[in-house]
């Protein structure tokens, strides 16, 4: 059966780079009907902490990626915390010692210092020298009776190579003459961290371990250890860096980088996994948009590239805008409405009023706090204050005087807002006889139309940004504009 494991640390929020190799996992069991373990790696006790574990779970729920074991969910392979598995670790430090695997290192710290610096002189690596590899019986017992303190070593076999089939990087070895016996417990009875690892792994019957790049060179110490304890070695697959633009590793320098954060920011969890699963993977076609059911069906580890992946900001704020209008166009609606309210801009969250602008102003919002700006552009410019505005004085100057003229008397004899009343017909036929009585049509009369309406060369329609700015006024929903 496939099972696989997100195993974060939880000494901080949780990062996109986190988030990716959590839904990668998440995929992986969903697509391949297996189980999606969540492990807390809490083993560094200093800078775990239990606000930290909290924030991860919440944005991994947030995200929607549901875990079948681990805190929270029973499971057959529990605890999921590293803190409460202690026993486990010392229970199979000593079998590895039984068997052989693994010695008492009776050196001191100086000691060690010392092989160091006279490997460095014999310019050899710096790695254990073997010391007490070797050592009788009764050499241990005379350190054991006399109370020295000792780690647990486990031996390298001096000579040979380790080759793993990584899923996503192919064949990958390692040498083991240059590796020198390492230690998976400490003098104080701590366990390692690579350890701790291998045992989780093998007790909880992963059988796929996919997590970041960075983790591949704790593979080799890992493997090692899989095997003296006698567990089927799961697969690997090591998913590539994410980067930022200039191709450095991404960091809090080039801004958000923590799913906590991108969430405040009023992005959707859709968008985050859609986007975050394209860093790396594709199903192969220019098809860019994946709910998290679609992403299940399509997703093949296979796929995954094996080169660093670019965190673009741009192209996550154009996916939230793809997904904020894939949205039911009620919830839509409900979302951009409310906004509106808590942020001031208009007394009402609902009505035509929001009905009519969010259908107005949608397509240039890719963020829900976006709609502020957008709502606040259009009504920054109500109509009578148009003909002192900076856009419109040029046009006054360009030989058209004549049609603000007319403008400003039909503004002023009521007119255009008789026409208004009567919606967008109304405004239809307005503007059909103003252009005829000036002989213009198209764009000599739209232009110019539309700074005097609206201040600006460009925007959404003119005849619903006018209705909407009428009935703005009209309905007084909008709260007084300053300036
Ligand atoms: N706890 C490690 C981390 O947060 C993950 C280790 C692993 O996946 O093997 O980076």
């Amino acid at each position: 059966q496939v099972r696989v494991r997100f195993a974060p640390s939880p000494t901080g929020n949780l990062h996109v780079g986190g988030a990716r190799t959590a839904l990668f996992n998440y995929l992986f069991a969903r697509s391949n009907g297996g189980k999606f373990v969540l492990r807390i790696e809490d083993t560094d006790l200093e800078r775990s902490t239990k606000e930290s574990e909290e924030a991860v779970l919440r944005d991994l729920s947030w995200l929607g990626l549901d875990w079948d074991e681990g805190p929270g969910v029973d499971g057959d392979y529990g605890p999921y915390r590293q803190s409460e598995r202690n026993s486990l670790y010392k229970q199979y430090a000593e079998k590895l010692l039984e068997s052989g695997y693994v010695y008492r290192c009776f050196c001191s710290s100086e000691e060690l210092e010392k092989m160091k610096e006279i490997a460095k002189l014999k310019q050899l690596p710096p790695v254990y020298s073997g010391k007490w590899a070797s050592a009788t019986n009764e050499e241990v017992q005379v350190e054991l009776e006399k109370g020295t303190p000792y780690t647990y070593r486990f031996r390298v076999p001096k000579e040979g190579s380790l080759k793993i089939n990584d899923l996503i990087r192919g064949q990958v070895s390692w040498n083991l003459d240059t590796l020198g016996d390492f230690v998976i417990m400490r003098s104080n009875g701590q366990p390692v961290y690579n350890f701790c690892v291998t045992v989780d792994d093998a007790t909880m019957a992963i059988s796929h371990v996919i997590r970041a790049e960075e983790h591949l060179p704790n593979t080799l110490r890992q493997a090692l250890i899989y095997k003296a304890l006698g567990f089927p070695m799961p697969s690997f697959a090591h998913v590539s860096l994410i980067l930022a633009p200039d191709r450095s590793k991404l960091s809090k320098r080039h801004g958000a980088t923590s799913v906590g954060q991108f969430r405040e920011m009023g992005y959707l969890p859709q968008a985050m996994v859609n986007y975050l699963a394209l860093l790396g993977w594709g199903d192969g076609t220019e098809n860019e948009f994946f709910t998290l059911e679609q992403l299940v069906e399509k997703f093949s580890i296979g796929r995954v590239n094996k080169s660093g992946a670019i965190f673009d900001n741009t192209k996550l704020r154009w996916m939230n805008g793809q997904h904020l209008r894939a949205l039911p166009s009620e919830e839509l609606k409900k979302r951009i409405g409310e906004q509106w309210k808590s942020s001031g801009i208009l007394t009402e969250s609902e009505g035509s009023f929001v009905e009519d602008a969010v259908e107005l102003l949608k397509d240039g919002i890719d963020l829900v706090p976006d709609a502020d700006k957008a709502l606040s552009d259009l009504l920054a410019y109500p109509l009578h204050t148009t003909l002192t505005s900076p856009e419109a004085k040029p046009l006054l100057e360009d030989n058209l005087s004549e049609f603000s003229a007319s403008f400003i008397a039909a503004y002023d004899n009521g007119e255009l807002l008789a026409a208004l009343e009567e919606g967008h017909a109304g405004w239809k036929n307005w503007v059909k006889s103003f252009g005829k009585s000036l002989k213009r049509k198209g764009k000599s009369l739209f232009m110019p139309l539309r700074v005097l309406l609206t201040g600006k060369f460009h925007g959404p329609d003119m005849g619903v940004s006018v209705l909407l700015l009428h009935k703005a006024g009209k309905y007084g929903v909008v709260t007084p504009q300053t300036g």
